[in-house]
């Protein structure tokens, strides 16, 4: 199973639950599988919670002393489980640290993100908002979802070149990119260090670090051909040592390749000949 049949398998799982309001309600989700929600208060706090089946019926169990935001992406997460059939691998890592989470759990959420972000309300939100984690929080704050979660899910569907980065320890864990952005190349690889130069790198060491900030392109994409400079924002989770960056370009365009030195067309392996028009008068046409 991958990722890309799991997010269509979450979108029909929304379609055929009924109707979603914002934020989602979790319960019409736990009665579309048949199930019964319940809150325990005696779990340990590093438990957020777990699935069983008994006579025919799926029990979805949270953390009661967990906040709302984490209950709701808890039950989510356990209903993926669920109707992936995928079996549980809660007790090697911690429930929320990124280094070694196993693929069924990396699954599981991108399921309940699906869930809890339904595409067809959070997309047109998404585009409504100047980029940034302004945006990112209140979009979380509405729907009722983690910073993570939703950051994640707002770099996916974002029209304009964008990506959300988490790393964790200093090391780059995951990076969502828009359609546009891996379009055009911008590959940010994982399990190597966040770039020194980076905002997000000052930021957890020195633990002041204002943004937006101007960093050259290249140094978050790697082989990238197009030069130009991202607008970097972060967040440190300093309890987890994580950090959330958002890269954006200013004029929500990626700049032109570049060959030699010179800009070049896209669809133009080799550079036109000379013929003194101009393609394309000031901006560059959007894709
Ligand atoms: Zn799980």
């Amino acid at each position: 199973m991958d990722e890309f049949s799991v997010v269509l398998r979450a979108r029909k799982f929304v379609r055929e639950a009924g109707p979603v309001k914002i934020p989602p309600s979790i319960e019409s989700y736990v009665h579309h599988i048949g199930g019964i929600l319940r809150h325990e208060k005696d779990l340990p706090d590093d438990e957020p919670g777990y699935s069983f089946e008994n006579n025919g019926k799926h029990f979805v169990c949270v953390n009661k002393k967990d906040s709302e935001k984490r209950r709701r992406f808890t039950a989510c997460h356990e209903i993926a489980h669920i109707v992936l059939g995928l079996p549980s691998e809660h007790s090697s890592i911690p429930s929320w640290s990124y280094v070694k989470r196993p693929k069924n759990e990396i699954l599981c959420d991108v399921f309940a993100a699906e869930l809890l972000l339904p595409k067809q309300l959070f997309e047109p939100m998404v585009q409504e908002e100047q980029i940034g984690f302004p945006a990112i929080d209140e979009l979380g704050r509405r729907f009722l979802a983690s910073t993570t979660a939703t950051g994640s899910r707002y770099a996916m569907v974002m029209d304009a070149p964008c990506a959300f980065v988490l790393s964790e320890k200093g090391v780059i864990r995951y990076a969502s990119r828009s359609k546009s952005l891996r379009e055009a190349g911008g590959w940010i690889p994982p399990r190597i260090e966040v770039p020194p130069e980076s905002l997000s790198a000052a930021l957890r060491t020195s633990g002041s670090a204002t943004g937006p900030k101007e960093v050259a392109a290249d140094v978050w994409f790697s082989d990238w051909r197009r030069g130009g400079v991202v607008l970097e924002e972060a967040r440190y989770l300093k309890s987890w040592d994580q950090t959330l960056t958002l890269l954006w370009f200013e004029d929500e365009e990626v700049p032109p390749l570049l060959c030699e030195g010179r800009e070049v067309e896209d669809e133009d392996p080799f550079l036109p000949e000379l013929d003194g028009i101009l393609p394309w008068p000031g901006k560059r046409r959007r894709r």
